[in-house]
């Protein structure tokens, strides 16, 4: 077999060593064009039709308080480093100070995450601010900039998109952006169970913010196999330490389930009829506080959707492309590691809804920011929010708020001082948004040169060593772990 025929057929580091023959293939060839397409149309919408300027911004930047982990990249000066910018939000609000009033970017990012099937260490963003703009104006900007973009082929796109509030995504879903190609919406069962005696419910109903709730799964009854249902109670264990209660409704409309001895009559009627659940359906049912069951429910809905569909029933429509806007975000959510303190659920810069202005003084952790998400078919293209424009309100929420030290960004608030006109934005994650329009399964099968799942070019072998010679001008000396190895080399 020819090299060429050899690496069709290839592993994925195979084909990322040789990539240049990798790309020779139709499909990469059709995802590359493809989106070269794509941004000359955006190109031509935003600035031939909207007056956008494009921008270049500096990829050599400093660390910045919040947001994810910066790459750092060494100086000659000793102790000094640069970084490489997350995402160009402080030049776009600068360029607005500017006078530059609809920017936009096709924008390089980094970020110090680690790799998954759809993110890795640099990337792509649409990257787009306007001054005297409202979050209306940005969403239907958007949808504009997308419908005409949009390839003939992928059939038309119809605006405005479907919008849910952030409470109504998780409430009904579970996550933050929700898959809507199809039902399986999570439903709150607390009252069927509000006078039980089955111990574990009891107790889950009197912690605060304690809840019941499930999902019905059409079908899961009949359809899943023994290590199906085990791989869901495997899934809430491993990946949320939680416990989830299975009920199968059989044929006959009687209940297979450990709970079935432990639920009277009357309850186990409510439930169905609460579920909507019938013969063949099976139900998950999953106890404790709001904070924990919803997200570990909103992930078990896409797994059962997946485990359906390895059953041959149709589920998601692979053809759809459902858009949809979330919207009224919390401006700050608990921190992960210290509940007890606050972080941005955006980015610092992000502006409290106008009625929630106030709260900011008393009770940050109710105000709920203009800040808005873009949504398809269940991954986040793209994310952004109305600016905080006045320095004194954005040095309250980076010192008395997010503790942040504001000397980090005294540049911004100088600006800000200076006259900022309002102002807001958006940025597009233009990898992910190919790689949903070709069906990819991973944003590296239309990005050309690609980094591996740990973030290594395995064609080129960055990153690679550089002597303590070389290294000497930046004042900076390797100190190699001790078990002396180099990782991933
Ligand atoms: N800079 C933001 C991000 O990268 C987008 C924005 O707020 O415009 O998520």
């Amino acid at each position: 077999m020819c090299r060429v025929c050899r690496v069709a057929q290839k592993s994925e580091s195979l084909r990322m060593q040789y990539r240049y023959l990798d790309l020779r293939s139709s499909q990469m060839q059709k995802n590359l064009r493809l989106r070269s397409q794509l941004v000359m149309k955006m190109r031509e919408y935003l600035c031939n039709v909207h007056g956008f300027v494009d921008v270049e911004t500096p990829t050599l930047f400093k660390r910045t308080p919040g947001g994810a982990k910066e790459f750092v990249v060494p100086s000659r000066e000793p102790g000094l480093f640069y970084s490489l910018p997350q995402s160009p939000q402080q030049f776009k609000q600068l360029l607005m100070v500017a006078g530059v009033d609809r920017y936009f970017q096709v924008a390089r990012c980094y970020r110090d995450e680690g790799s998954k099937p759809d993110r890795q260490p640099e990337f792509t963003q649409v990257d787009i601010e306007m001054s005297f703009v409202d979050q209306a104006g940005i969403l239907s900007l958007v949808e504009g900039l997308l419908q005409y973009s949009w390839p003939a082929e992928k059939g038309s796109l119809k605006v405005p998109f479907q919008s849910m509030t952030y409470d109504e995504a998780m409430r009904d879903y579970g996550v933050d952006k929700p898959d809507t190609r199809f039902g399986m919406k999570l439903t709150d069962i607390s009252d069927v169970f509000s006078s039980t005696q089955i111990e574990f419910l009891r107790s889950a109903l009197s912690q605060s913010e304690g809840s019941v709730q499930a999902i019905r799964v059409p079908s899961g009854a009949k359809l899943f196999t023994g290590k199906d249902l085990e791989d869901l109670k495997q899934a809430a264990k491993s990946q949320f330490g939680q416990e989830l209660s299975l009920v199968l409704v059989r044929e006959d409309g009687t209940l297979k389930s450990p709970l079935k001895k432990l639920m009277p009559v009357s309850v186990t009627e409510d439930l169905l009829r609460k579920t909507a659940a019938g013969p063949g359906d099976l139900l998950l049912l999953a106890a404790g506080s709001l904070h924990a069951v919803r997200p570990m429910l909103g992930s078990l809905r896409l797994k059962a959707a997946q485990l359906l569909e390895a059953h041959g029933l149709s589920v998601r429509d692979p053809d759809a492309f459902n858009f949809l806007w979330v919207v009224d975000f919390p401006l700050f959510l608990p921190k992960e590691d210290k509940p007890e303190e606050l972080e941005s659920a955006h980015h610092p810069f992000t502006a409290p809804q106008p009625e929630d202005r106030e709260l900011l003084f008393t009770e940050p952790h109710k105000v709920r920011g203009q800040h808005y998400d873009l949504v398809l078919n269940g991954s986040e293209i793209g994310g952004g929010s109305i600016r905080i424009h006045k320095a004194l309100e954005q040095l309250h929420v980076l010192k008395n708020i997010l503790k942040e030290d504001p000397a980090l960004l005294s540049h911004l608030l100088e600006a800000l001082d200076s006259g900022a006109p309002p102002h807001g934005g958006i940025a597009l994650g233009l990898d992910r948004l190919v790689s949903i329009l070709v069906r990819a399964s991973s944003i590296r099968d239309v990005i050309a040169f690609p980094k591996s799942f740990r973030g290594h070019d395995l064609m080129s072998h960055a990153p690679d060593s550089v002597s303590e010679e070389e290294l000497k001008p930046y004042h900076i000396s390797v100190k190699w772990p001790t078990d002396g190895g180099r990782e991933g080399k």
